[in-house]
C-alpha cells in the first residue's frame, strides 16, 4: 500500500535505459512461504547513453538475501535496498555479471502479480511490472534478454514444472522428494513476457505442422479432472496457427507452445512467450458447462494470446505508452480471425456493439484518453477499451485506406524491419507509409487525440442537374486536457441507394468512379458531389463501421424503414435498425420524464417483422438484429441529466409491445429454429439458438401465466448452458416462484462448478427487481464467493455495478455505497481489481441531479480516504475531476 503522493509518468520524459541485460539465468525454489530465487544477470553499460550512472534495479516485496558482483559479495555500504529499488553505485564500464538471490511469499500474494499461488499451482504474472515481485530487474518492456530457467520443487506438490522457451532437462533431488525442470527460450524478450508454472496439473497434448514442415507439440494445462473441457481450446489454437500463417505468413518459433488454465486471474488471459497462462474461464468448456458466447470467446483470446507471439512478443513495444502498439493490433488480429471462422457481419456488429457499450462512454467522460496515452500514475489502468478496441479500429482504418494487399505489405515490412525490436507507434506506421507511399503524417493525429468525432453529414439532390450533395463536417468534443482538436483522416465508407433499392454507382464531378464506395476525409468540412443520380438517393453511411465516430444526418422514419429492408450493406441495415429503435426509445423516455404517453411504435415493429421473416438471411445475424440498444448505449446518446429507471422502463416497455405484436411471428421462430442432433459451436447452430432464444425473451415479454411455463419449460429441458442460461436470465426477472425455483435448481446442479456458478450470481445481481442490492449484500457472505477471486467479484458486484444500471443507479446512493465500500476493501490486497471497479462510476456526470449529488459524494468519501493504492487514487481523481 503506497501513501506518498504519487507521480505521473510521461511520455515525453522516455529515455533509453543506463544498461541493457543480455542474459537472464534463473533458478527458483518453489516454497508457498519462501520461494528462493537466484538470479544472475549479464549486463552492460548502454552504448546509447553517454554517462550510465548507478545501475538502479526496480523490486518490490522482496527480502534480499545477497548480491555478487563479478564474484565478489558485495557489503551491505556498495548498495542501498529500498521497497522499491536496488541500487549499486560503482558498475565496471564493460560487461559485468550480478549474481542476486532474493526470497518471496507467493501465498501473501494476492494482488495476483508477480508469483502467485491459485488454488495451490503456483504462476505468475508479469505484465505490465509484475517481475520485479519475482527479482530485482530493469522492469521495462526495452530491455531485452534471453533467459534460462532452472525450477526446483517438491515433487508431490508440484509434479509438472513450465516456463518459457523449450525444454532442455530435468531431473530428481533428494532421493526422488524434490525435482527440477530446465527451460531455455532462445528468443531475447521482455521480463514482463516472463512466466513460470508449478503445481499439480491435468493436460491434454496434441501437435501442429507448420507450414515449413515443423512438428510443434501442443499442450493445454488444466486442473486434474478437466481435461474433457479442452478440446475446443486445442482447436481454436491450431485454427490460429494456421490462419496466421496464412494471412500473415507467421510461422510459430519454438518446438512447444504450452497453455495453462488457473482459476484466479486479473486478466482474460497472458501471452507469456510459449506459455500462455489463462484465466480458466477462458479455457475450459463443454455444452454443458459453456454457453455459446463463451465458446466465442475461448476461440478469440485463445487466437489472440497466440497471435502476440508475433505482435507483441517478436516486435515489443518500447515503452508503456505504446501498449496499444500489441494490443490494438492484436485485437484487430483476433477479429479478422473470427470473421473468417464465423459471419463476418455478425462479427463485425459485435465489436461494434462492444466499442458503443465501452470505449464510447469512456471517451466520452472524465477518464477519455488518446489511443496512446501521454501520461499515467498507474499503467494498470490503462488497459482500457480505448487502447485494446479503439486501438483496433485504427488499425482496422489503416487497412481500409490501403486496401488488404497494401496492408499486408505494410505488415510484411513491420516484420522484416522490426523483429527482435522493442518499437513505437511511429515506427509501426511509419511501415505503412513506406510500403504504400501513402502520406499518414495526418493519420497519426488518431494516436495522440482523445474523444469520439461526430460526422455532422448533409445529403442534397438536385433534380434538373441530377446531382447529389454529401458534405460532412468534423466535430472534435473537448476531452480532459485537450480542448482543441485537429480535424483526422477518416476513412468513409458510403452507398447510394435508388428508390427501387437498387445501388447506384458513384461517380464523383471529376469523372472519378468510387468502385468501394470509399472516400477519405482530411479537412473539418469536405464536399463530394455525385453526378448521374437521377431521383432523389437514400445514402448508406459510414459502411462497415469504416471509423469509429458517431454520426448523424437527418433522416426520415421512412428512409430508416428503406434502409433497414434493403441495404446491401448487412451492417449498415443492422445500423439502421438501431438507429430507429434509438429513435423510438429517445422519444419514449422524454414522454416518460414528461409523464406523457409513448406514441406507438407501428413502422419500426412493422420494419422488424420484414427482417425476422427474411428467411435468406442467416439467424445470427437476425437475432442481432432484434437485440434492443442497451441502456447504457442509450444513456450515453442522452448525455446529460440521464434518468436510468426512465431508460429502463422505456426499453422494457418496447420490448413488449414489440412481443405482443409480433407474437406469432416469435412463435413460428421458436418453434423452428430448434436445434437437433449433438451440440456444435459452429455458427450455423450458434446463430440458430441465438434467435431462438431472444424469440423467447419476446415471446415471454408480457410475463402472463403461460410465458411463465413456457420459459420454465425451456429451463429445465435445455441440452445445453446456452439454452439453460437464456432462460434463467428470463426467469430471474419475474417476481415469481418460478423465478426462485429456478435459480434454487440451477444452485443445486451447479454449486460444484466454479465457474459455473459465476453465472447463478450474475443472474442475481443484476436483477431489476429492488429487492436486488440487499441480494448481493447477502451473496458476498456465500460460502462460495469469495473477495479474493476475480472472477467471482466481476460475477457479482462487477456486474451488479456494470450491468444493473437501475440498480447501481439507486437514487439513494445505496448501491453507490456499497460498490464504493468493496472497492476499497478490494483496494487492501489488489488494487488493479479494485480500479477497474471503480471505473463504474466514469460517468456519473450525466446522471440527473440527485443521483449525480449522491455519486459524488461517494467518490468524495472514496478520494478522502487513506491509504489509497496509485491504481484507486488516478481513477477517483480523475473521476471527479
Ligand atoms: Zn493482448
Amino acid at each position: 500500500m503506497k501513501t506518498d503522493k504519487p507521480r505521473p509518468i510521461l511520455l515525453k520524459d522516455y529515455r533509453p535505459p543506463n544498461f541493457l541485460i543480455d542474459t537472464v539465468t534463473l533458478d527458483v525454489s518453489l516454497h508457498p512461504t519462501r520461494t528462493r530465487v537466484r538470479c544472475r544477470l549479464k549486463l552492460r553499460p548502454n552504448p546509447l547513453v553517454a554517462k550510465p550512472g548507478a545501475l538502479t534495479l526496480d523490486g518490490e516485496l522482496l527480502e534480499l538475501e545477497s548480491v555478487k558482483l563479478d564474484g565478489r559479495q558485495l557489503a551491505a555500504s556498495e548498495y542501498k535496498v529500498s521497497d522499491k529499488a536496488l541500487v549499486i553505485a560503482g558498475v565496471p564500464r564493460g560487461e559485468f555479471a550480478l549474481d542476486i538471490t532474493t526470497y518471496c511469499n507467493p501465498d501473501a500474494n494476492k494482488a495476483l502479480t508477480g508469483l502467485y499461488l491459485s488454488k495451490g499451482i503456483y504462476c505468475t504474472q508479469c505484465e505490465a511490472q509484475g517481475f520485479r515481485r519475482i527479482t530485482y530487474f530493469l522492469d521495462r518492456p526495452d530491455v531485452l534478454a534471453t533467459y534460462t530457467v532452472r525450477i526446483e520443487a517438491d515433487r508431490n506438490d508440484a509434479p509438472v514444472l513450465l516456463s518459457n522457451g523449450n525444454p532442455v532437462e530435468r531431473g530428481t533431488l533428494d532421493g526422488g522428494k524434490r525435482h527440477y525442470a530446465l527451460w531455455r527460450d532462445p528468443h531475447p524478450k521482455p521480463c514482463y513476457l516472463f512466466a513460470l508454472v508449478g503445481g499439480n496439473l491435468g493436460s491434454i497434448a496434441s501437435d501442429f505442422t507448420t507450414a515449413s514442415g515443423k512438428k510443434i507439440d501442443l499442450r493445454i494445462y488444466v486442473e486434474p479432472g478437466k481435461e474433457d473441457r479442452c478440446a475446443w481450446a486445442m482447436d481454436s489454437l491450431k485454427r490460429s496457427m494456421r490462419w496466421d500463417e496464412e494471412r500473415f505468413g507467421r510461422e510459430y518459433d519454438l518446438d512447444v507452445f504450452n497453455i495453462v488454465a488457473v482459476a484466479d486471474f486479473n486478466m482474460g488471459a497472458m501471452e507469456n512467450k510459449g506459455l500462455n497462462v489463462f484465466n480458466d474461464a477462458l479455457v475450459l468448456a463443454s455444452p454443458q458447462t459453456a454457453t455459446d458466447g463463451t465458446f466465442v470467446g475461448i476461440e478469440r483470446v485463445i487466437a489472440h494470446e497466440y497471435f502476440h507471439n508475433w505482435t507483441g512478443n517478436r516486435i515489443t513495444c518500447r515503452d508503456w505508452f505504446q501498449l496499444c502498439l500489441k494490443e490494438g493490433l492484436t485485437v484487430f488480429r483476433d477479429q479478422e480471425f473470427c470473421a473468417d471462422q464465423r459471419s463476418a457481419t455478425v462479427q463485425r456488429i459485435r465489436e461494434v456493439r462492444g466499442l458503443k457499450a465501452s470505449q464510447f462512454p469512456e471517451d466520452a467522460g472524465p477518464l477519455a484518453h488518446p489511443v496512446r496515452p501521454n501520461r499515467y500514475i498507474e499503467i494498470n489502468n490503462f488497459y482500457t477499451s480505448t487502447v485494446y478496441s479503439k486501438g483496433a479500429e485504427l488499425v482496422r482504418m489503416l487497412q481500409t485506406l490501403l486496401g488488404r494487399e497494401g496492408f499486408r505489405k505494410g505488415m510484411d515490412l513491420y516484420f522484416e524491419r522490426h523483429d527482435g525490436q522493442a518499437v513505437t507507434v511511429e515506427d509501426f506506421v511509419a511501415c505503412f507509409a513506406d510500403a504504400s507511399s501513402k502520406d499518414l503524417t495526418q493519420f497519426m493525429t488518431w494516436y495522440s487525440q482523445a474523444g469520439t468525432p461526430e460526422l455532422i453529414c448533409q445529403l442534397k439532390h438536385d433534380a434538373r442537374a441530377k446531382t447529389a450533395d454529401l458534405t460532412i463536417t468534423q466535430v472534435l468534443p473537448p476531452t480532459p486536457g485537450q480542448a482543441k482538436k485537429r480535424p483526422l483522416h477518416i476513412p468513409f465508407k458510403l452507398g447510394l441507394l435508388g428508390g427501387d433499392g437498387q445501388e447506384l454507382e458513384l461517380t464523383l464531378a471529376s469523372g472519378e468512379r468510387l468502385a468501394d464506395g470509399l472516400v477519405e476525409l482530411r479537412k473539418r468540412t469536405e464536399k463530394f458531389r455525385f453526378r448521374d443520380i437521377a431521383s432523389k438517393p437514400v445514402a448508406s453511411l459510414l459502411r462497415e463501421f469504416s471509423a469509429p465516430v458517431n454520426l448523424s444526418i437527418d433522416r426520415t422514419d421512412a428512409e430508416l424503414q428503406f434502409l433497414m429492408a434493403n441495404d446491401s450493406d448487412l451492417f449498415n441495415r443492422w445500423q439502421a435498425a438501431q438507429d430507429y429503435a434509438t429513435r423510438v426509445l429517445l422519444q419514449a423516455i422524454a414522454a416518460r420524464r414528461r409523464k406523457e404517453r409513448a406514441q406507438q411504435p407501428k413502422g419500426f415493429i412493422e420494419a422488424l417483422a420484414i427482417t425476422l421473416a427474411n428467411d435468406s438471411l442467416d439467424p445470427g445475424y437476425r437475432a442481432q438484429f432484434l437485440v434492443l440498444p442497451s441502456e447504457s448505449d442509450l444513456a450515453r446518446i442522452i448525455g446529460r441529466d440521464v434518468d436510468p429507471l426512465a431508460i429502463h422502463k422505456a426499453r422494457n416497455a418496447l420490448h413488449k409491445a414489440i412481443g405482443s405484436r409480433l407474437h406469432t411471428a416469435f412463435a413460428e421462430i421458436y418453434q423452428r429454429m430448434e436445434t437437433r442432433g449433438p451440440y456444435s459451436p459452429a455458427p450455423e447452430q450458434t446463430g440458430r439458438r441465438a434467435l431462438r432464444n431472444v424469440s423467447l425473451g419476446y415471446l415471454t415479454s408480457r410475463a402472463r401465466p403461460e410465458d411463465v411455463a413456457r420459459a420454465a419449460v425451456h429451463f429445465s429441458q435445455s441440452p445445453n448452458l446456452t439454452d439453460e442460461t437464456a432462460a434463467l436470465s428470463i426467469l430471474s426477472t419475474f417476481n415469481l416462484p418460478e423465478r426462485a425455483a429456478a435459480l434454487a435448481s440451477f444452485y443445486e446442479r451447479w454449486k460444484g462448478d466454479h465457474l459455473v456458478i459465476d453465472s447463478w450470481f450474475a443472474y442475481q445481481a443484476t436483477s431489476q427487481l429492488a429487492s436486488s442490492l440487499a441480494t448481493v449484500k447477502r451473496l458476498t457472505r456465500h460460502p462460495l464467493f469469495s473477495i479474493k477471486n476475480p472472477n467471482k467479484v466481476s460475477a457479482l458486484i462487477g456486474a451488479f455495478a456494470w450491468a444493473n444500471p437501475v440498480n447501481f443507479n439507486r437514487p439513494d446512493g445505496k448501491g453507490y455505497a456499497f460498490v464504493a465500500d468493496r472497492v476499497l476493501e478490494i483496494d487492501a490486497f489488489n488494487p488493479q481489481i479494485a480500479a477497474r471497479l471503480l471505473s463504474a462510476f466514469r460517468s456519473w456526470k450525466f446522471l440527473e441531479p440527485e443521483r449525480r449529488q449522491a455519486a459524488k459524494k461517494t467518490l468524495q468519501r472514496i478520494a478522502r480516504t487513506k491509504p489509497l493504492s496509485h491504481d484507486v487514487f488516478e481513477i477517483v481523481s480523475k473521476t471527479l475531476e
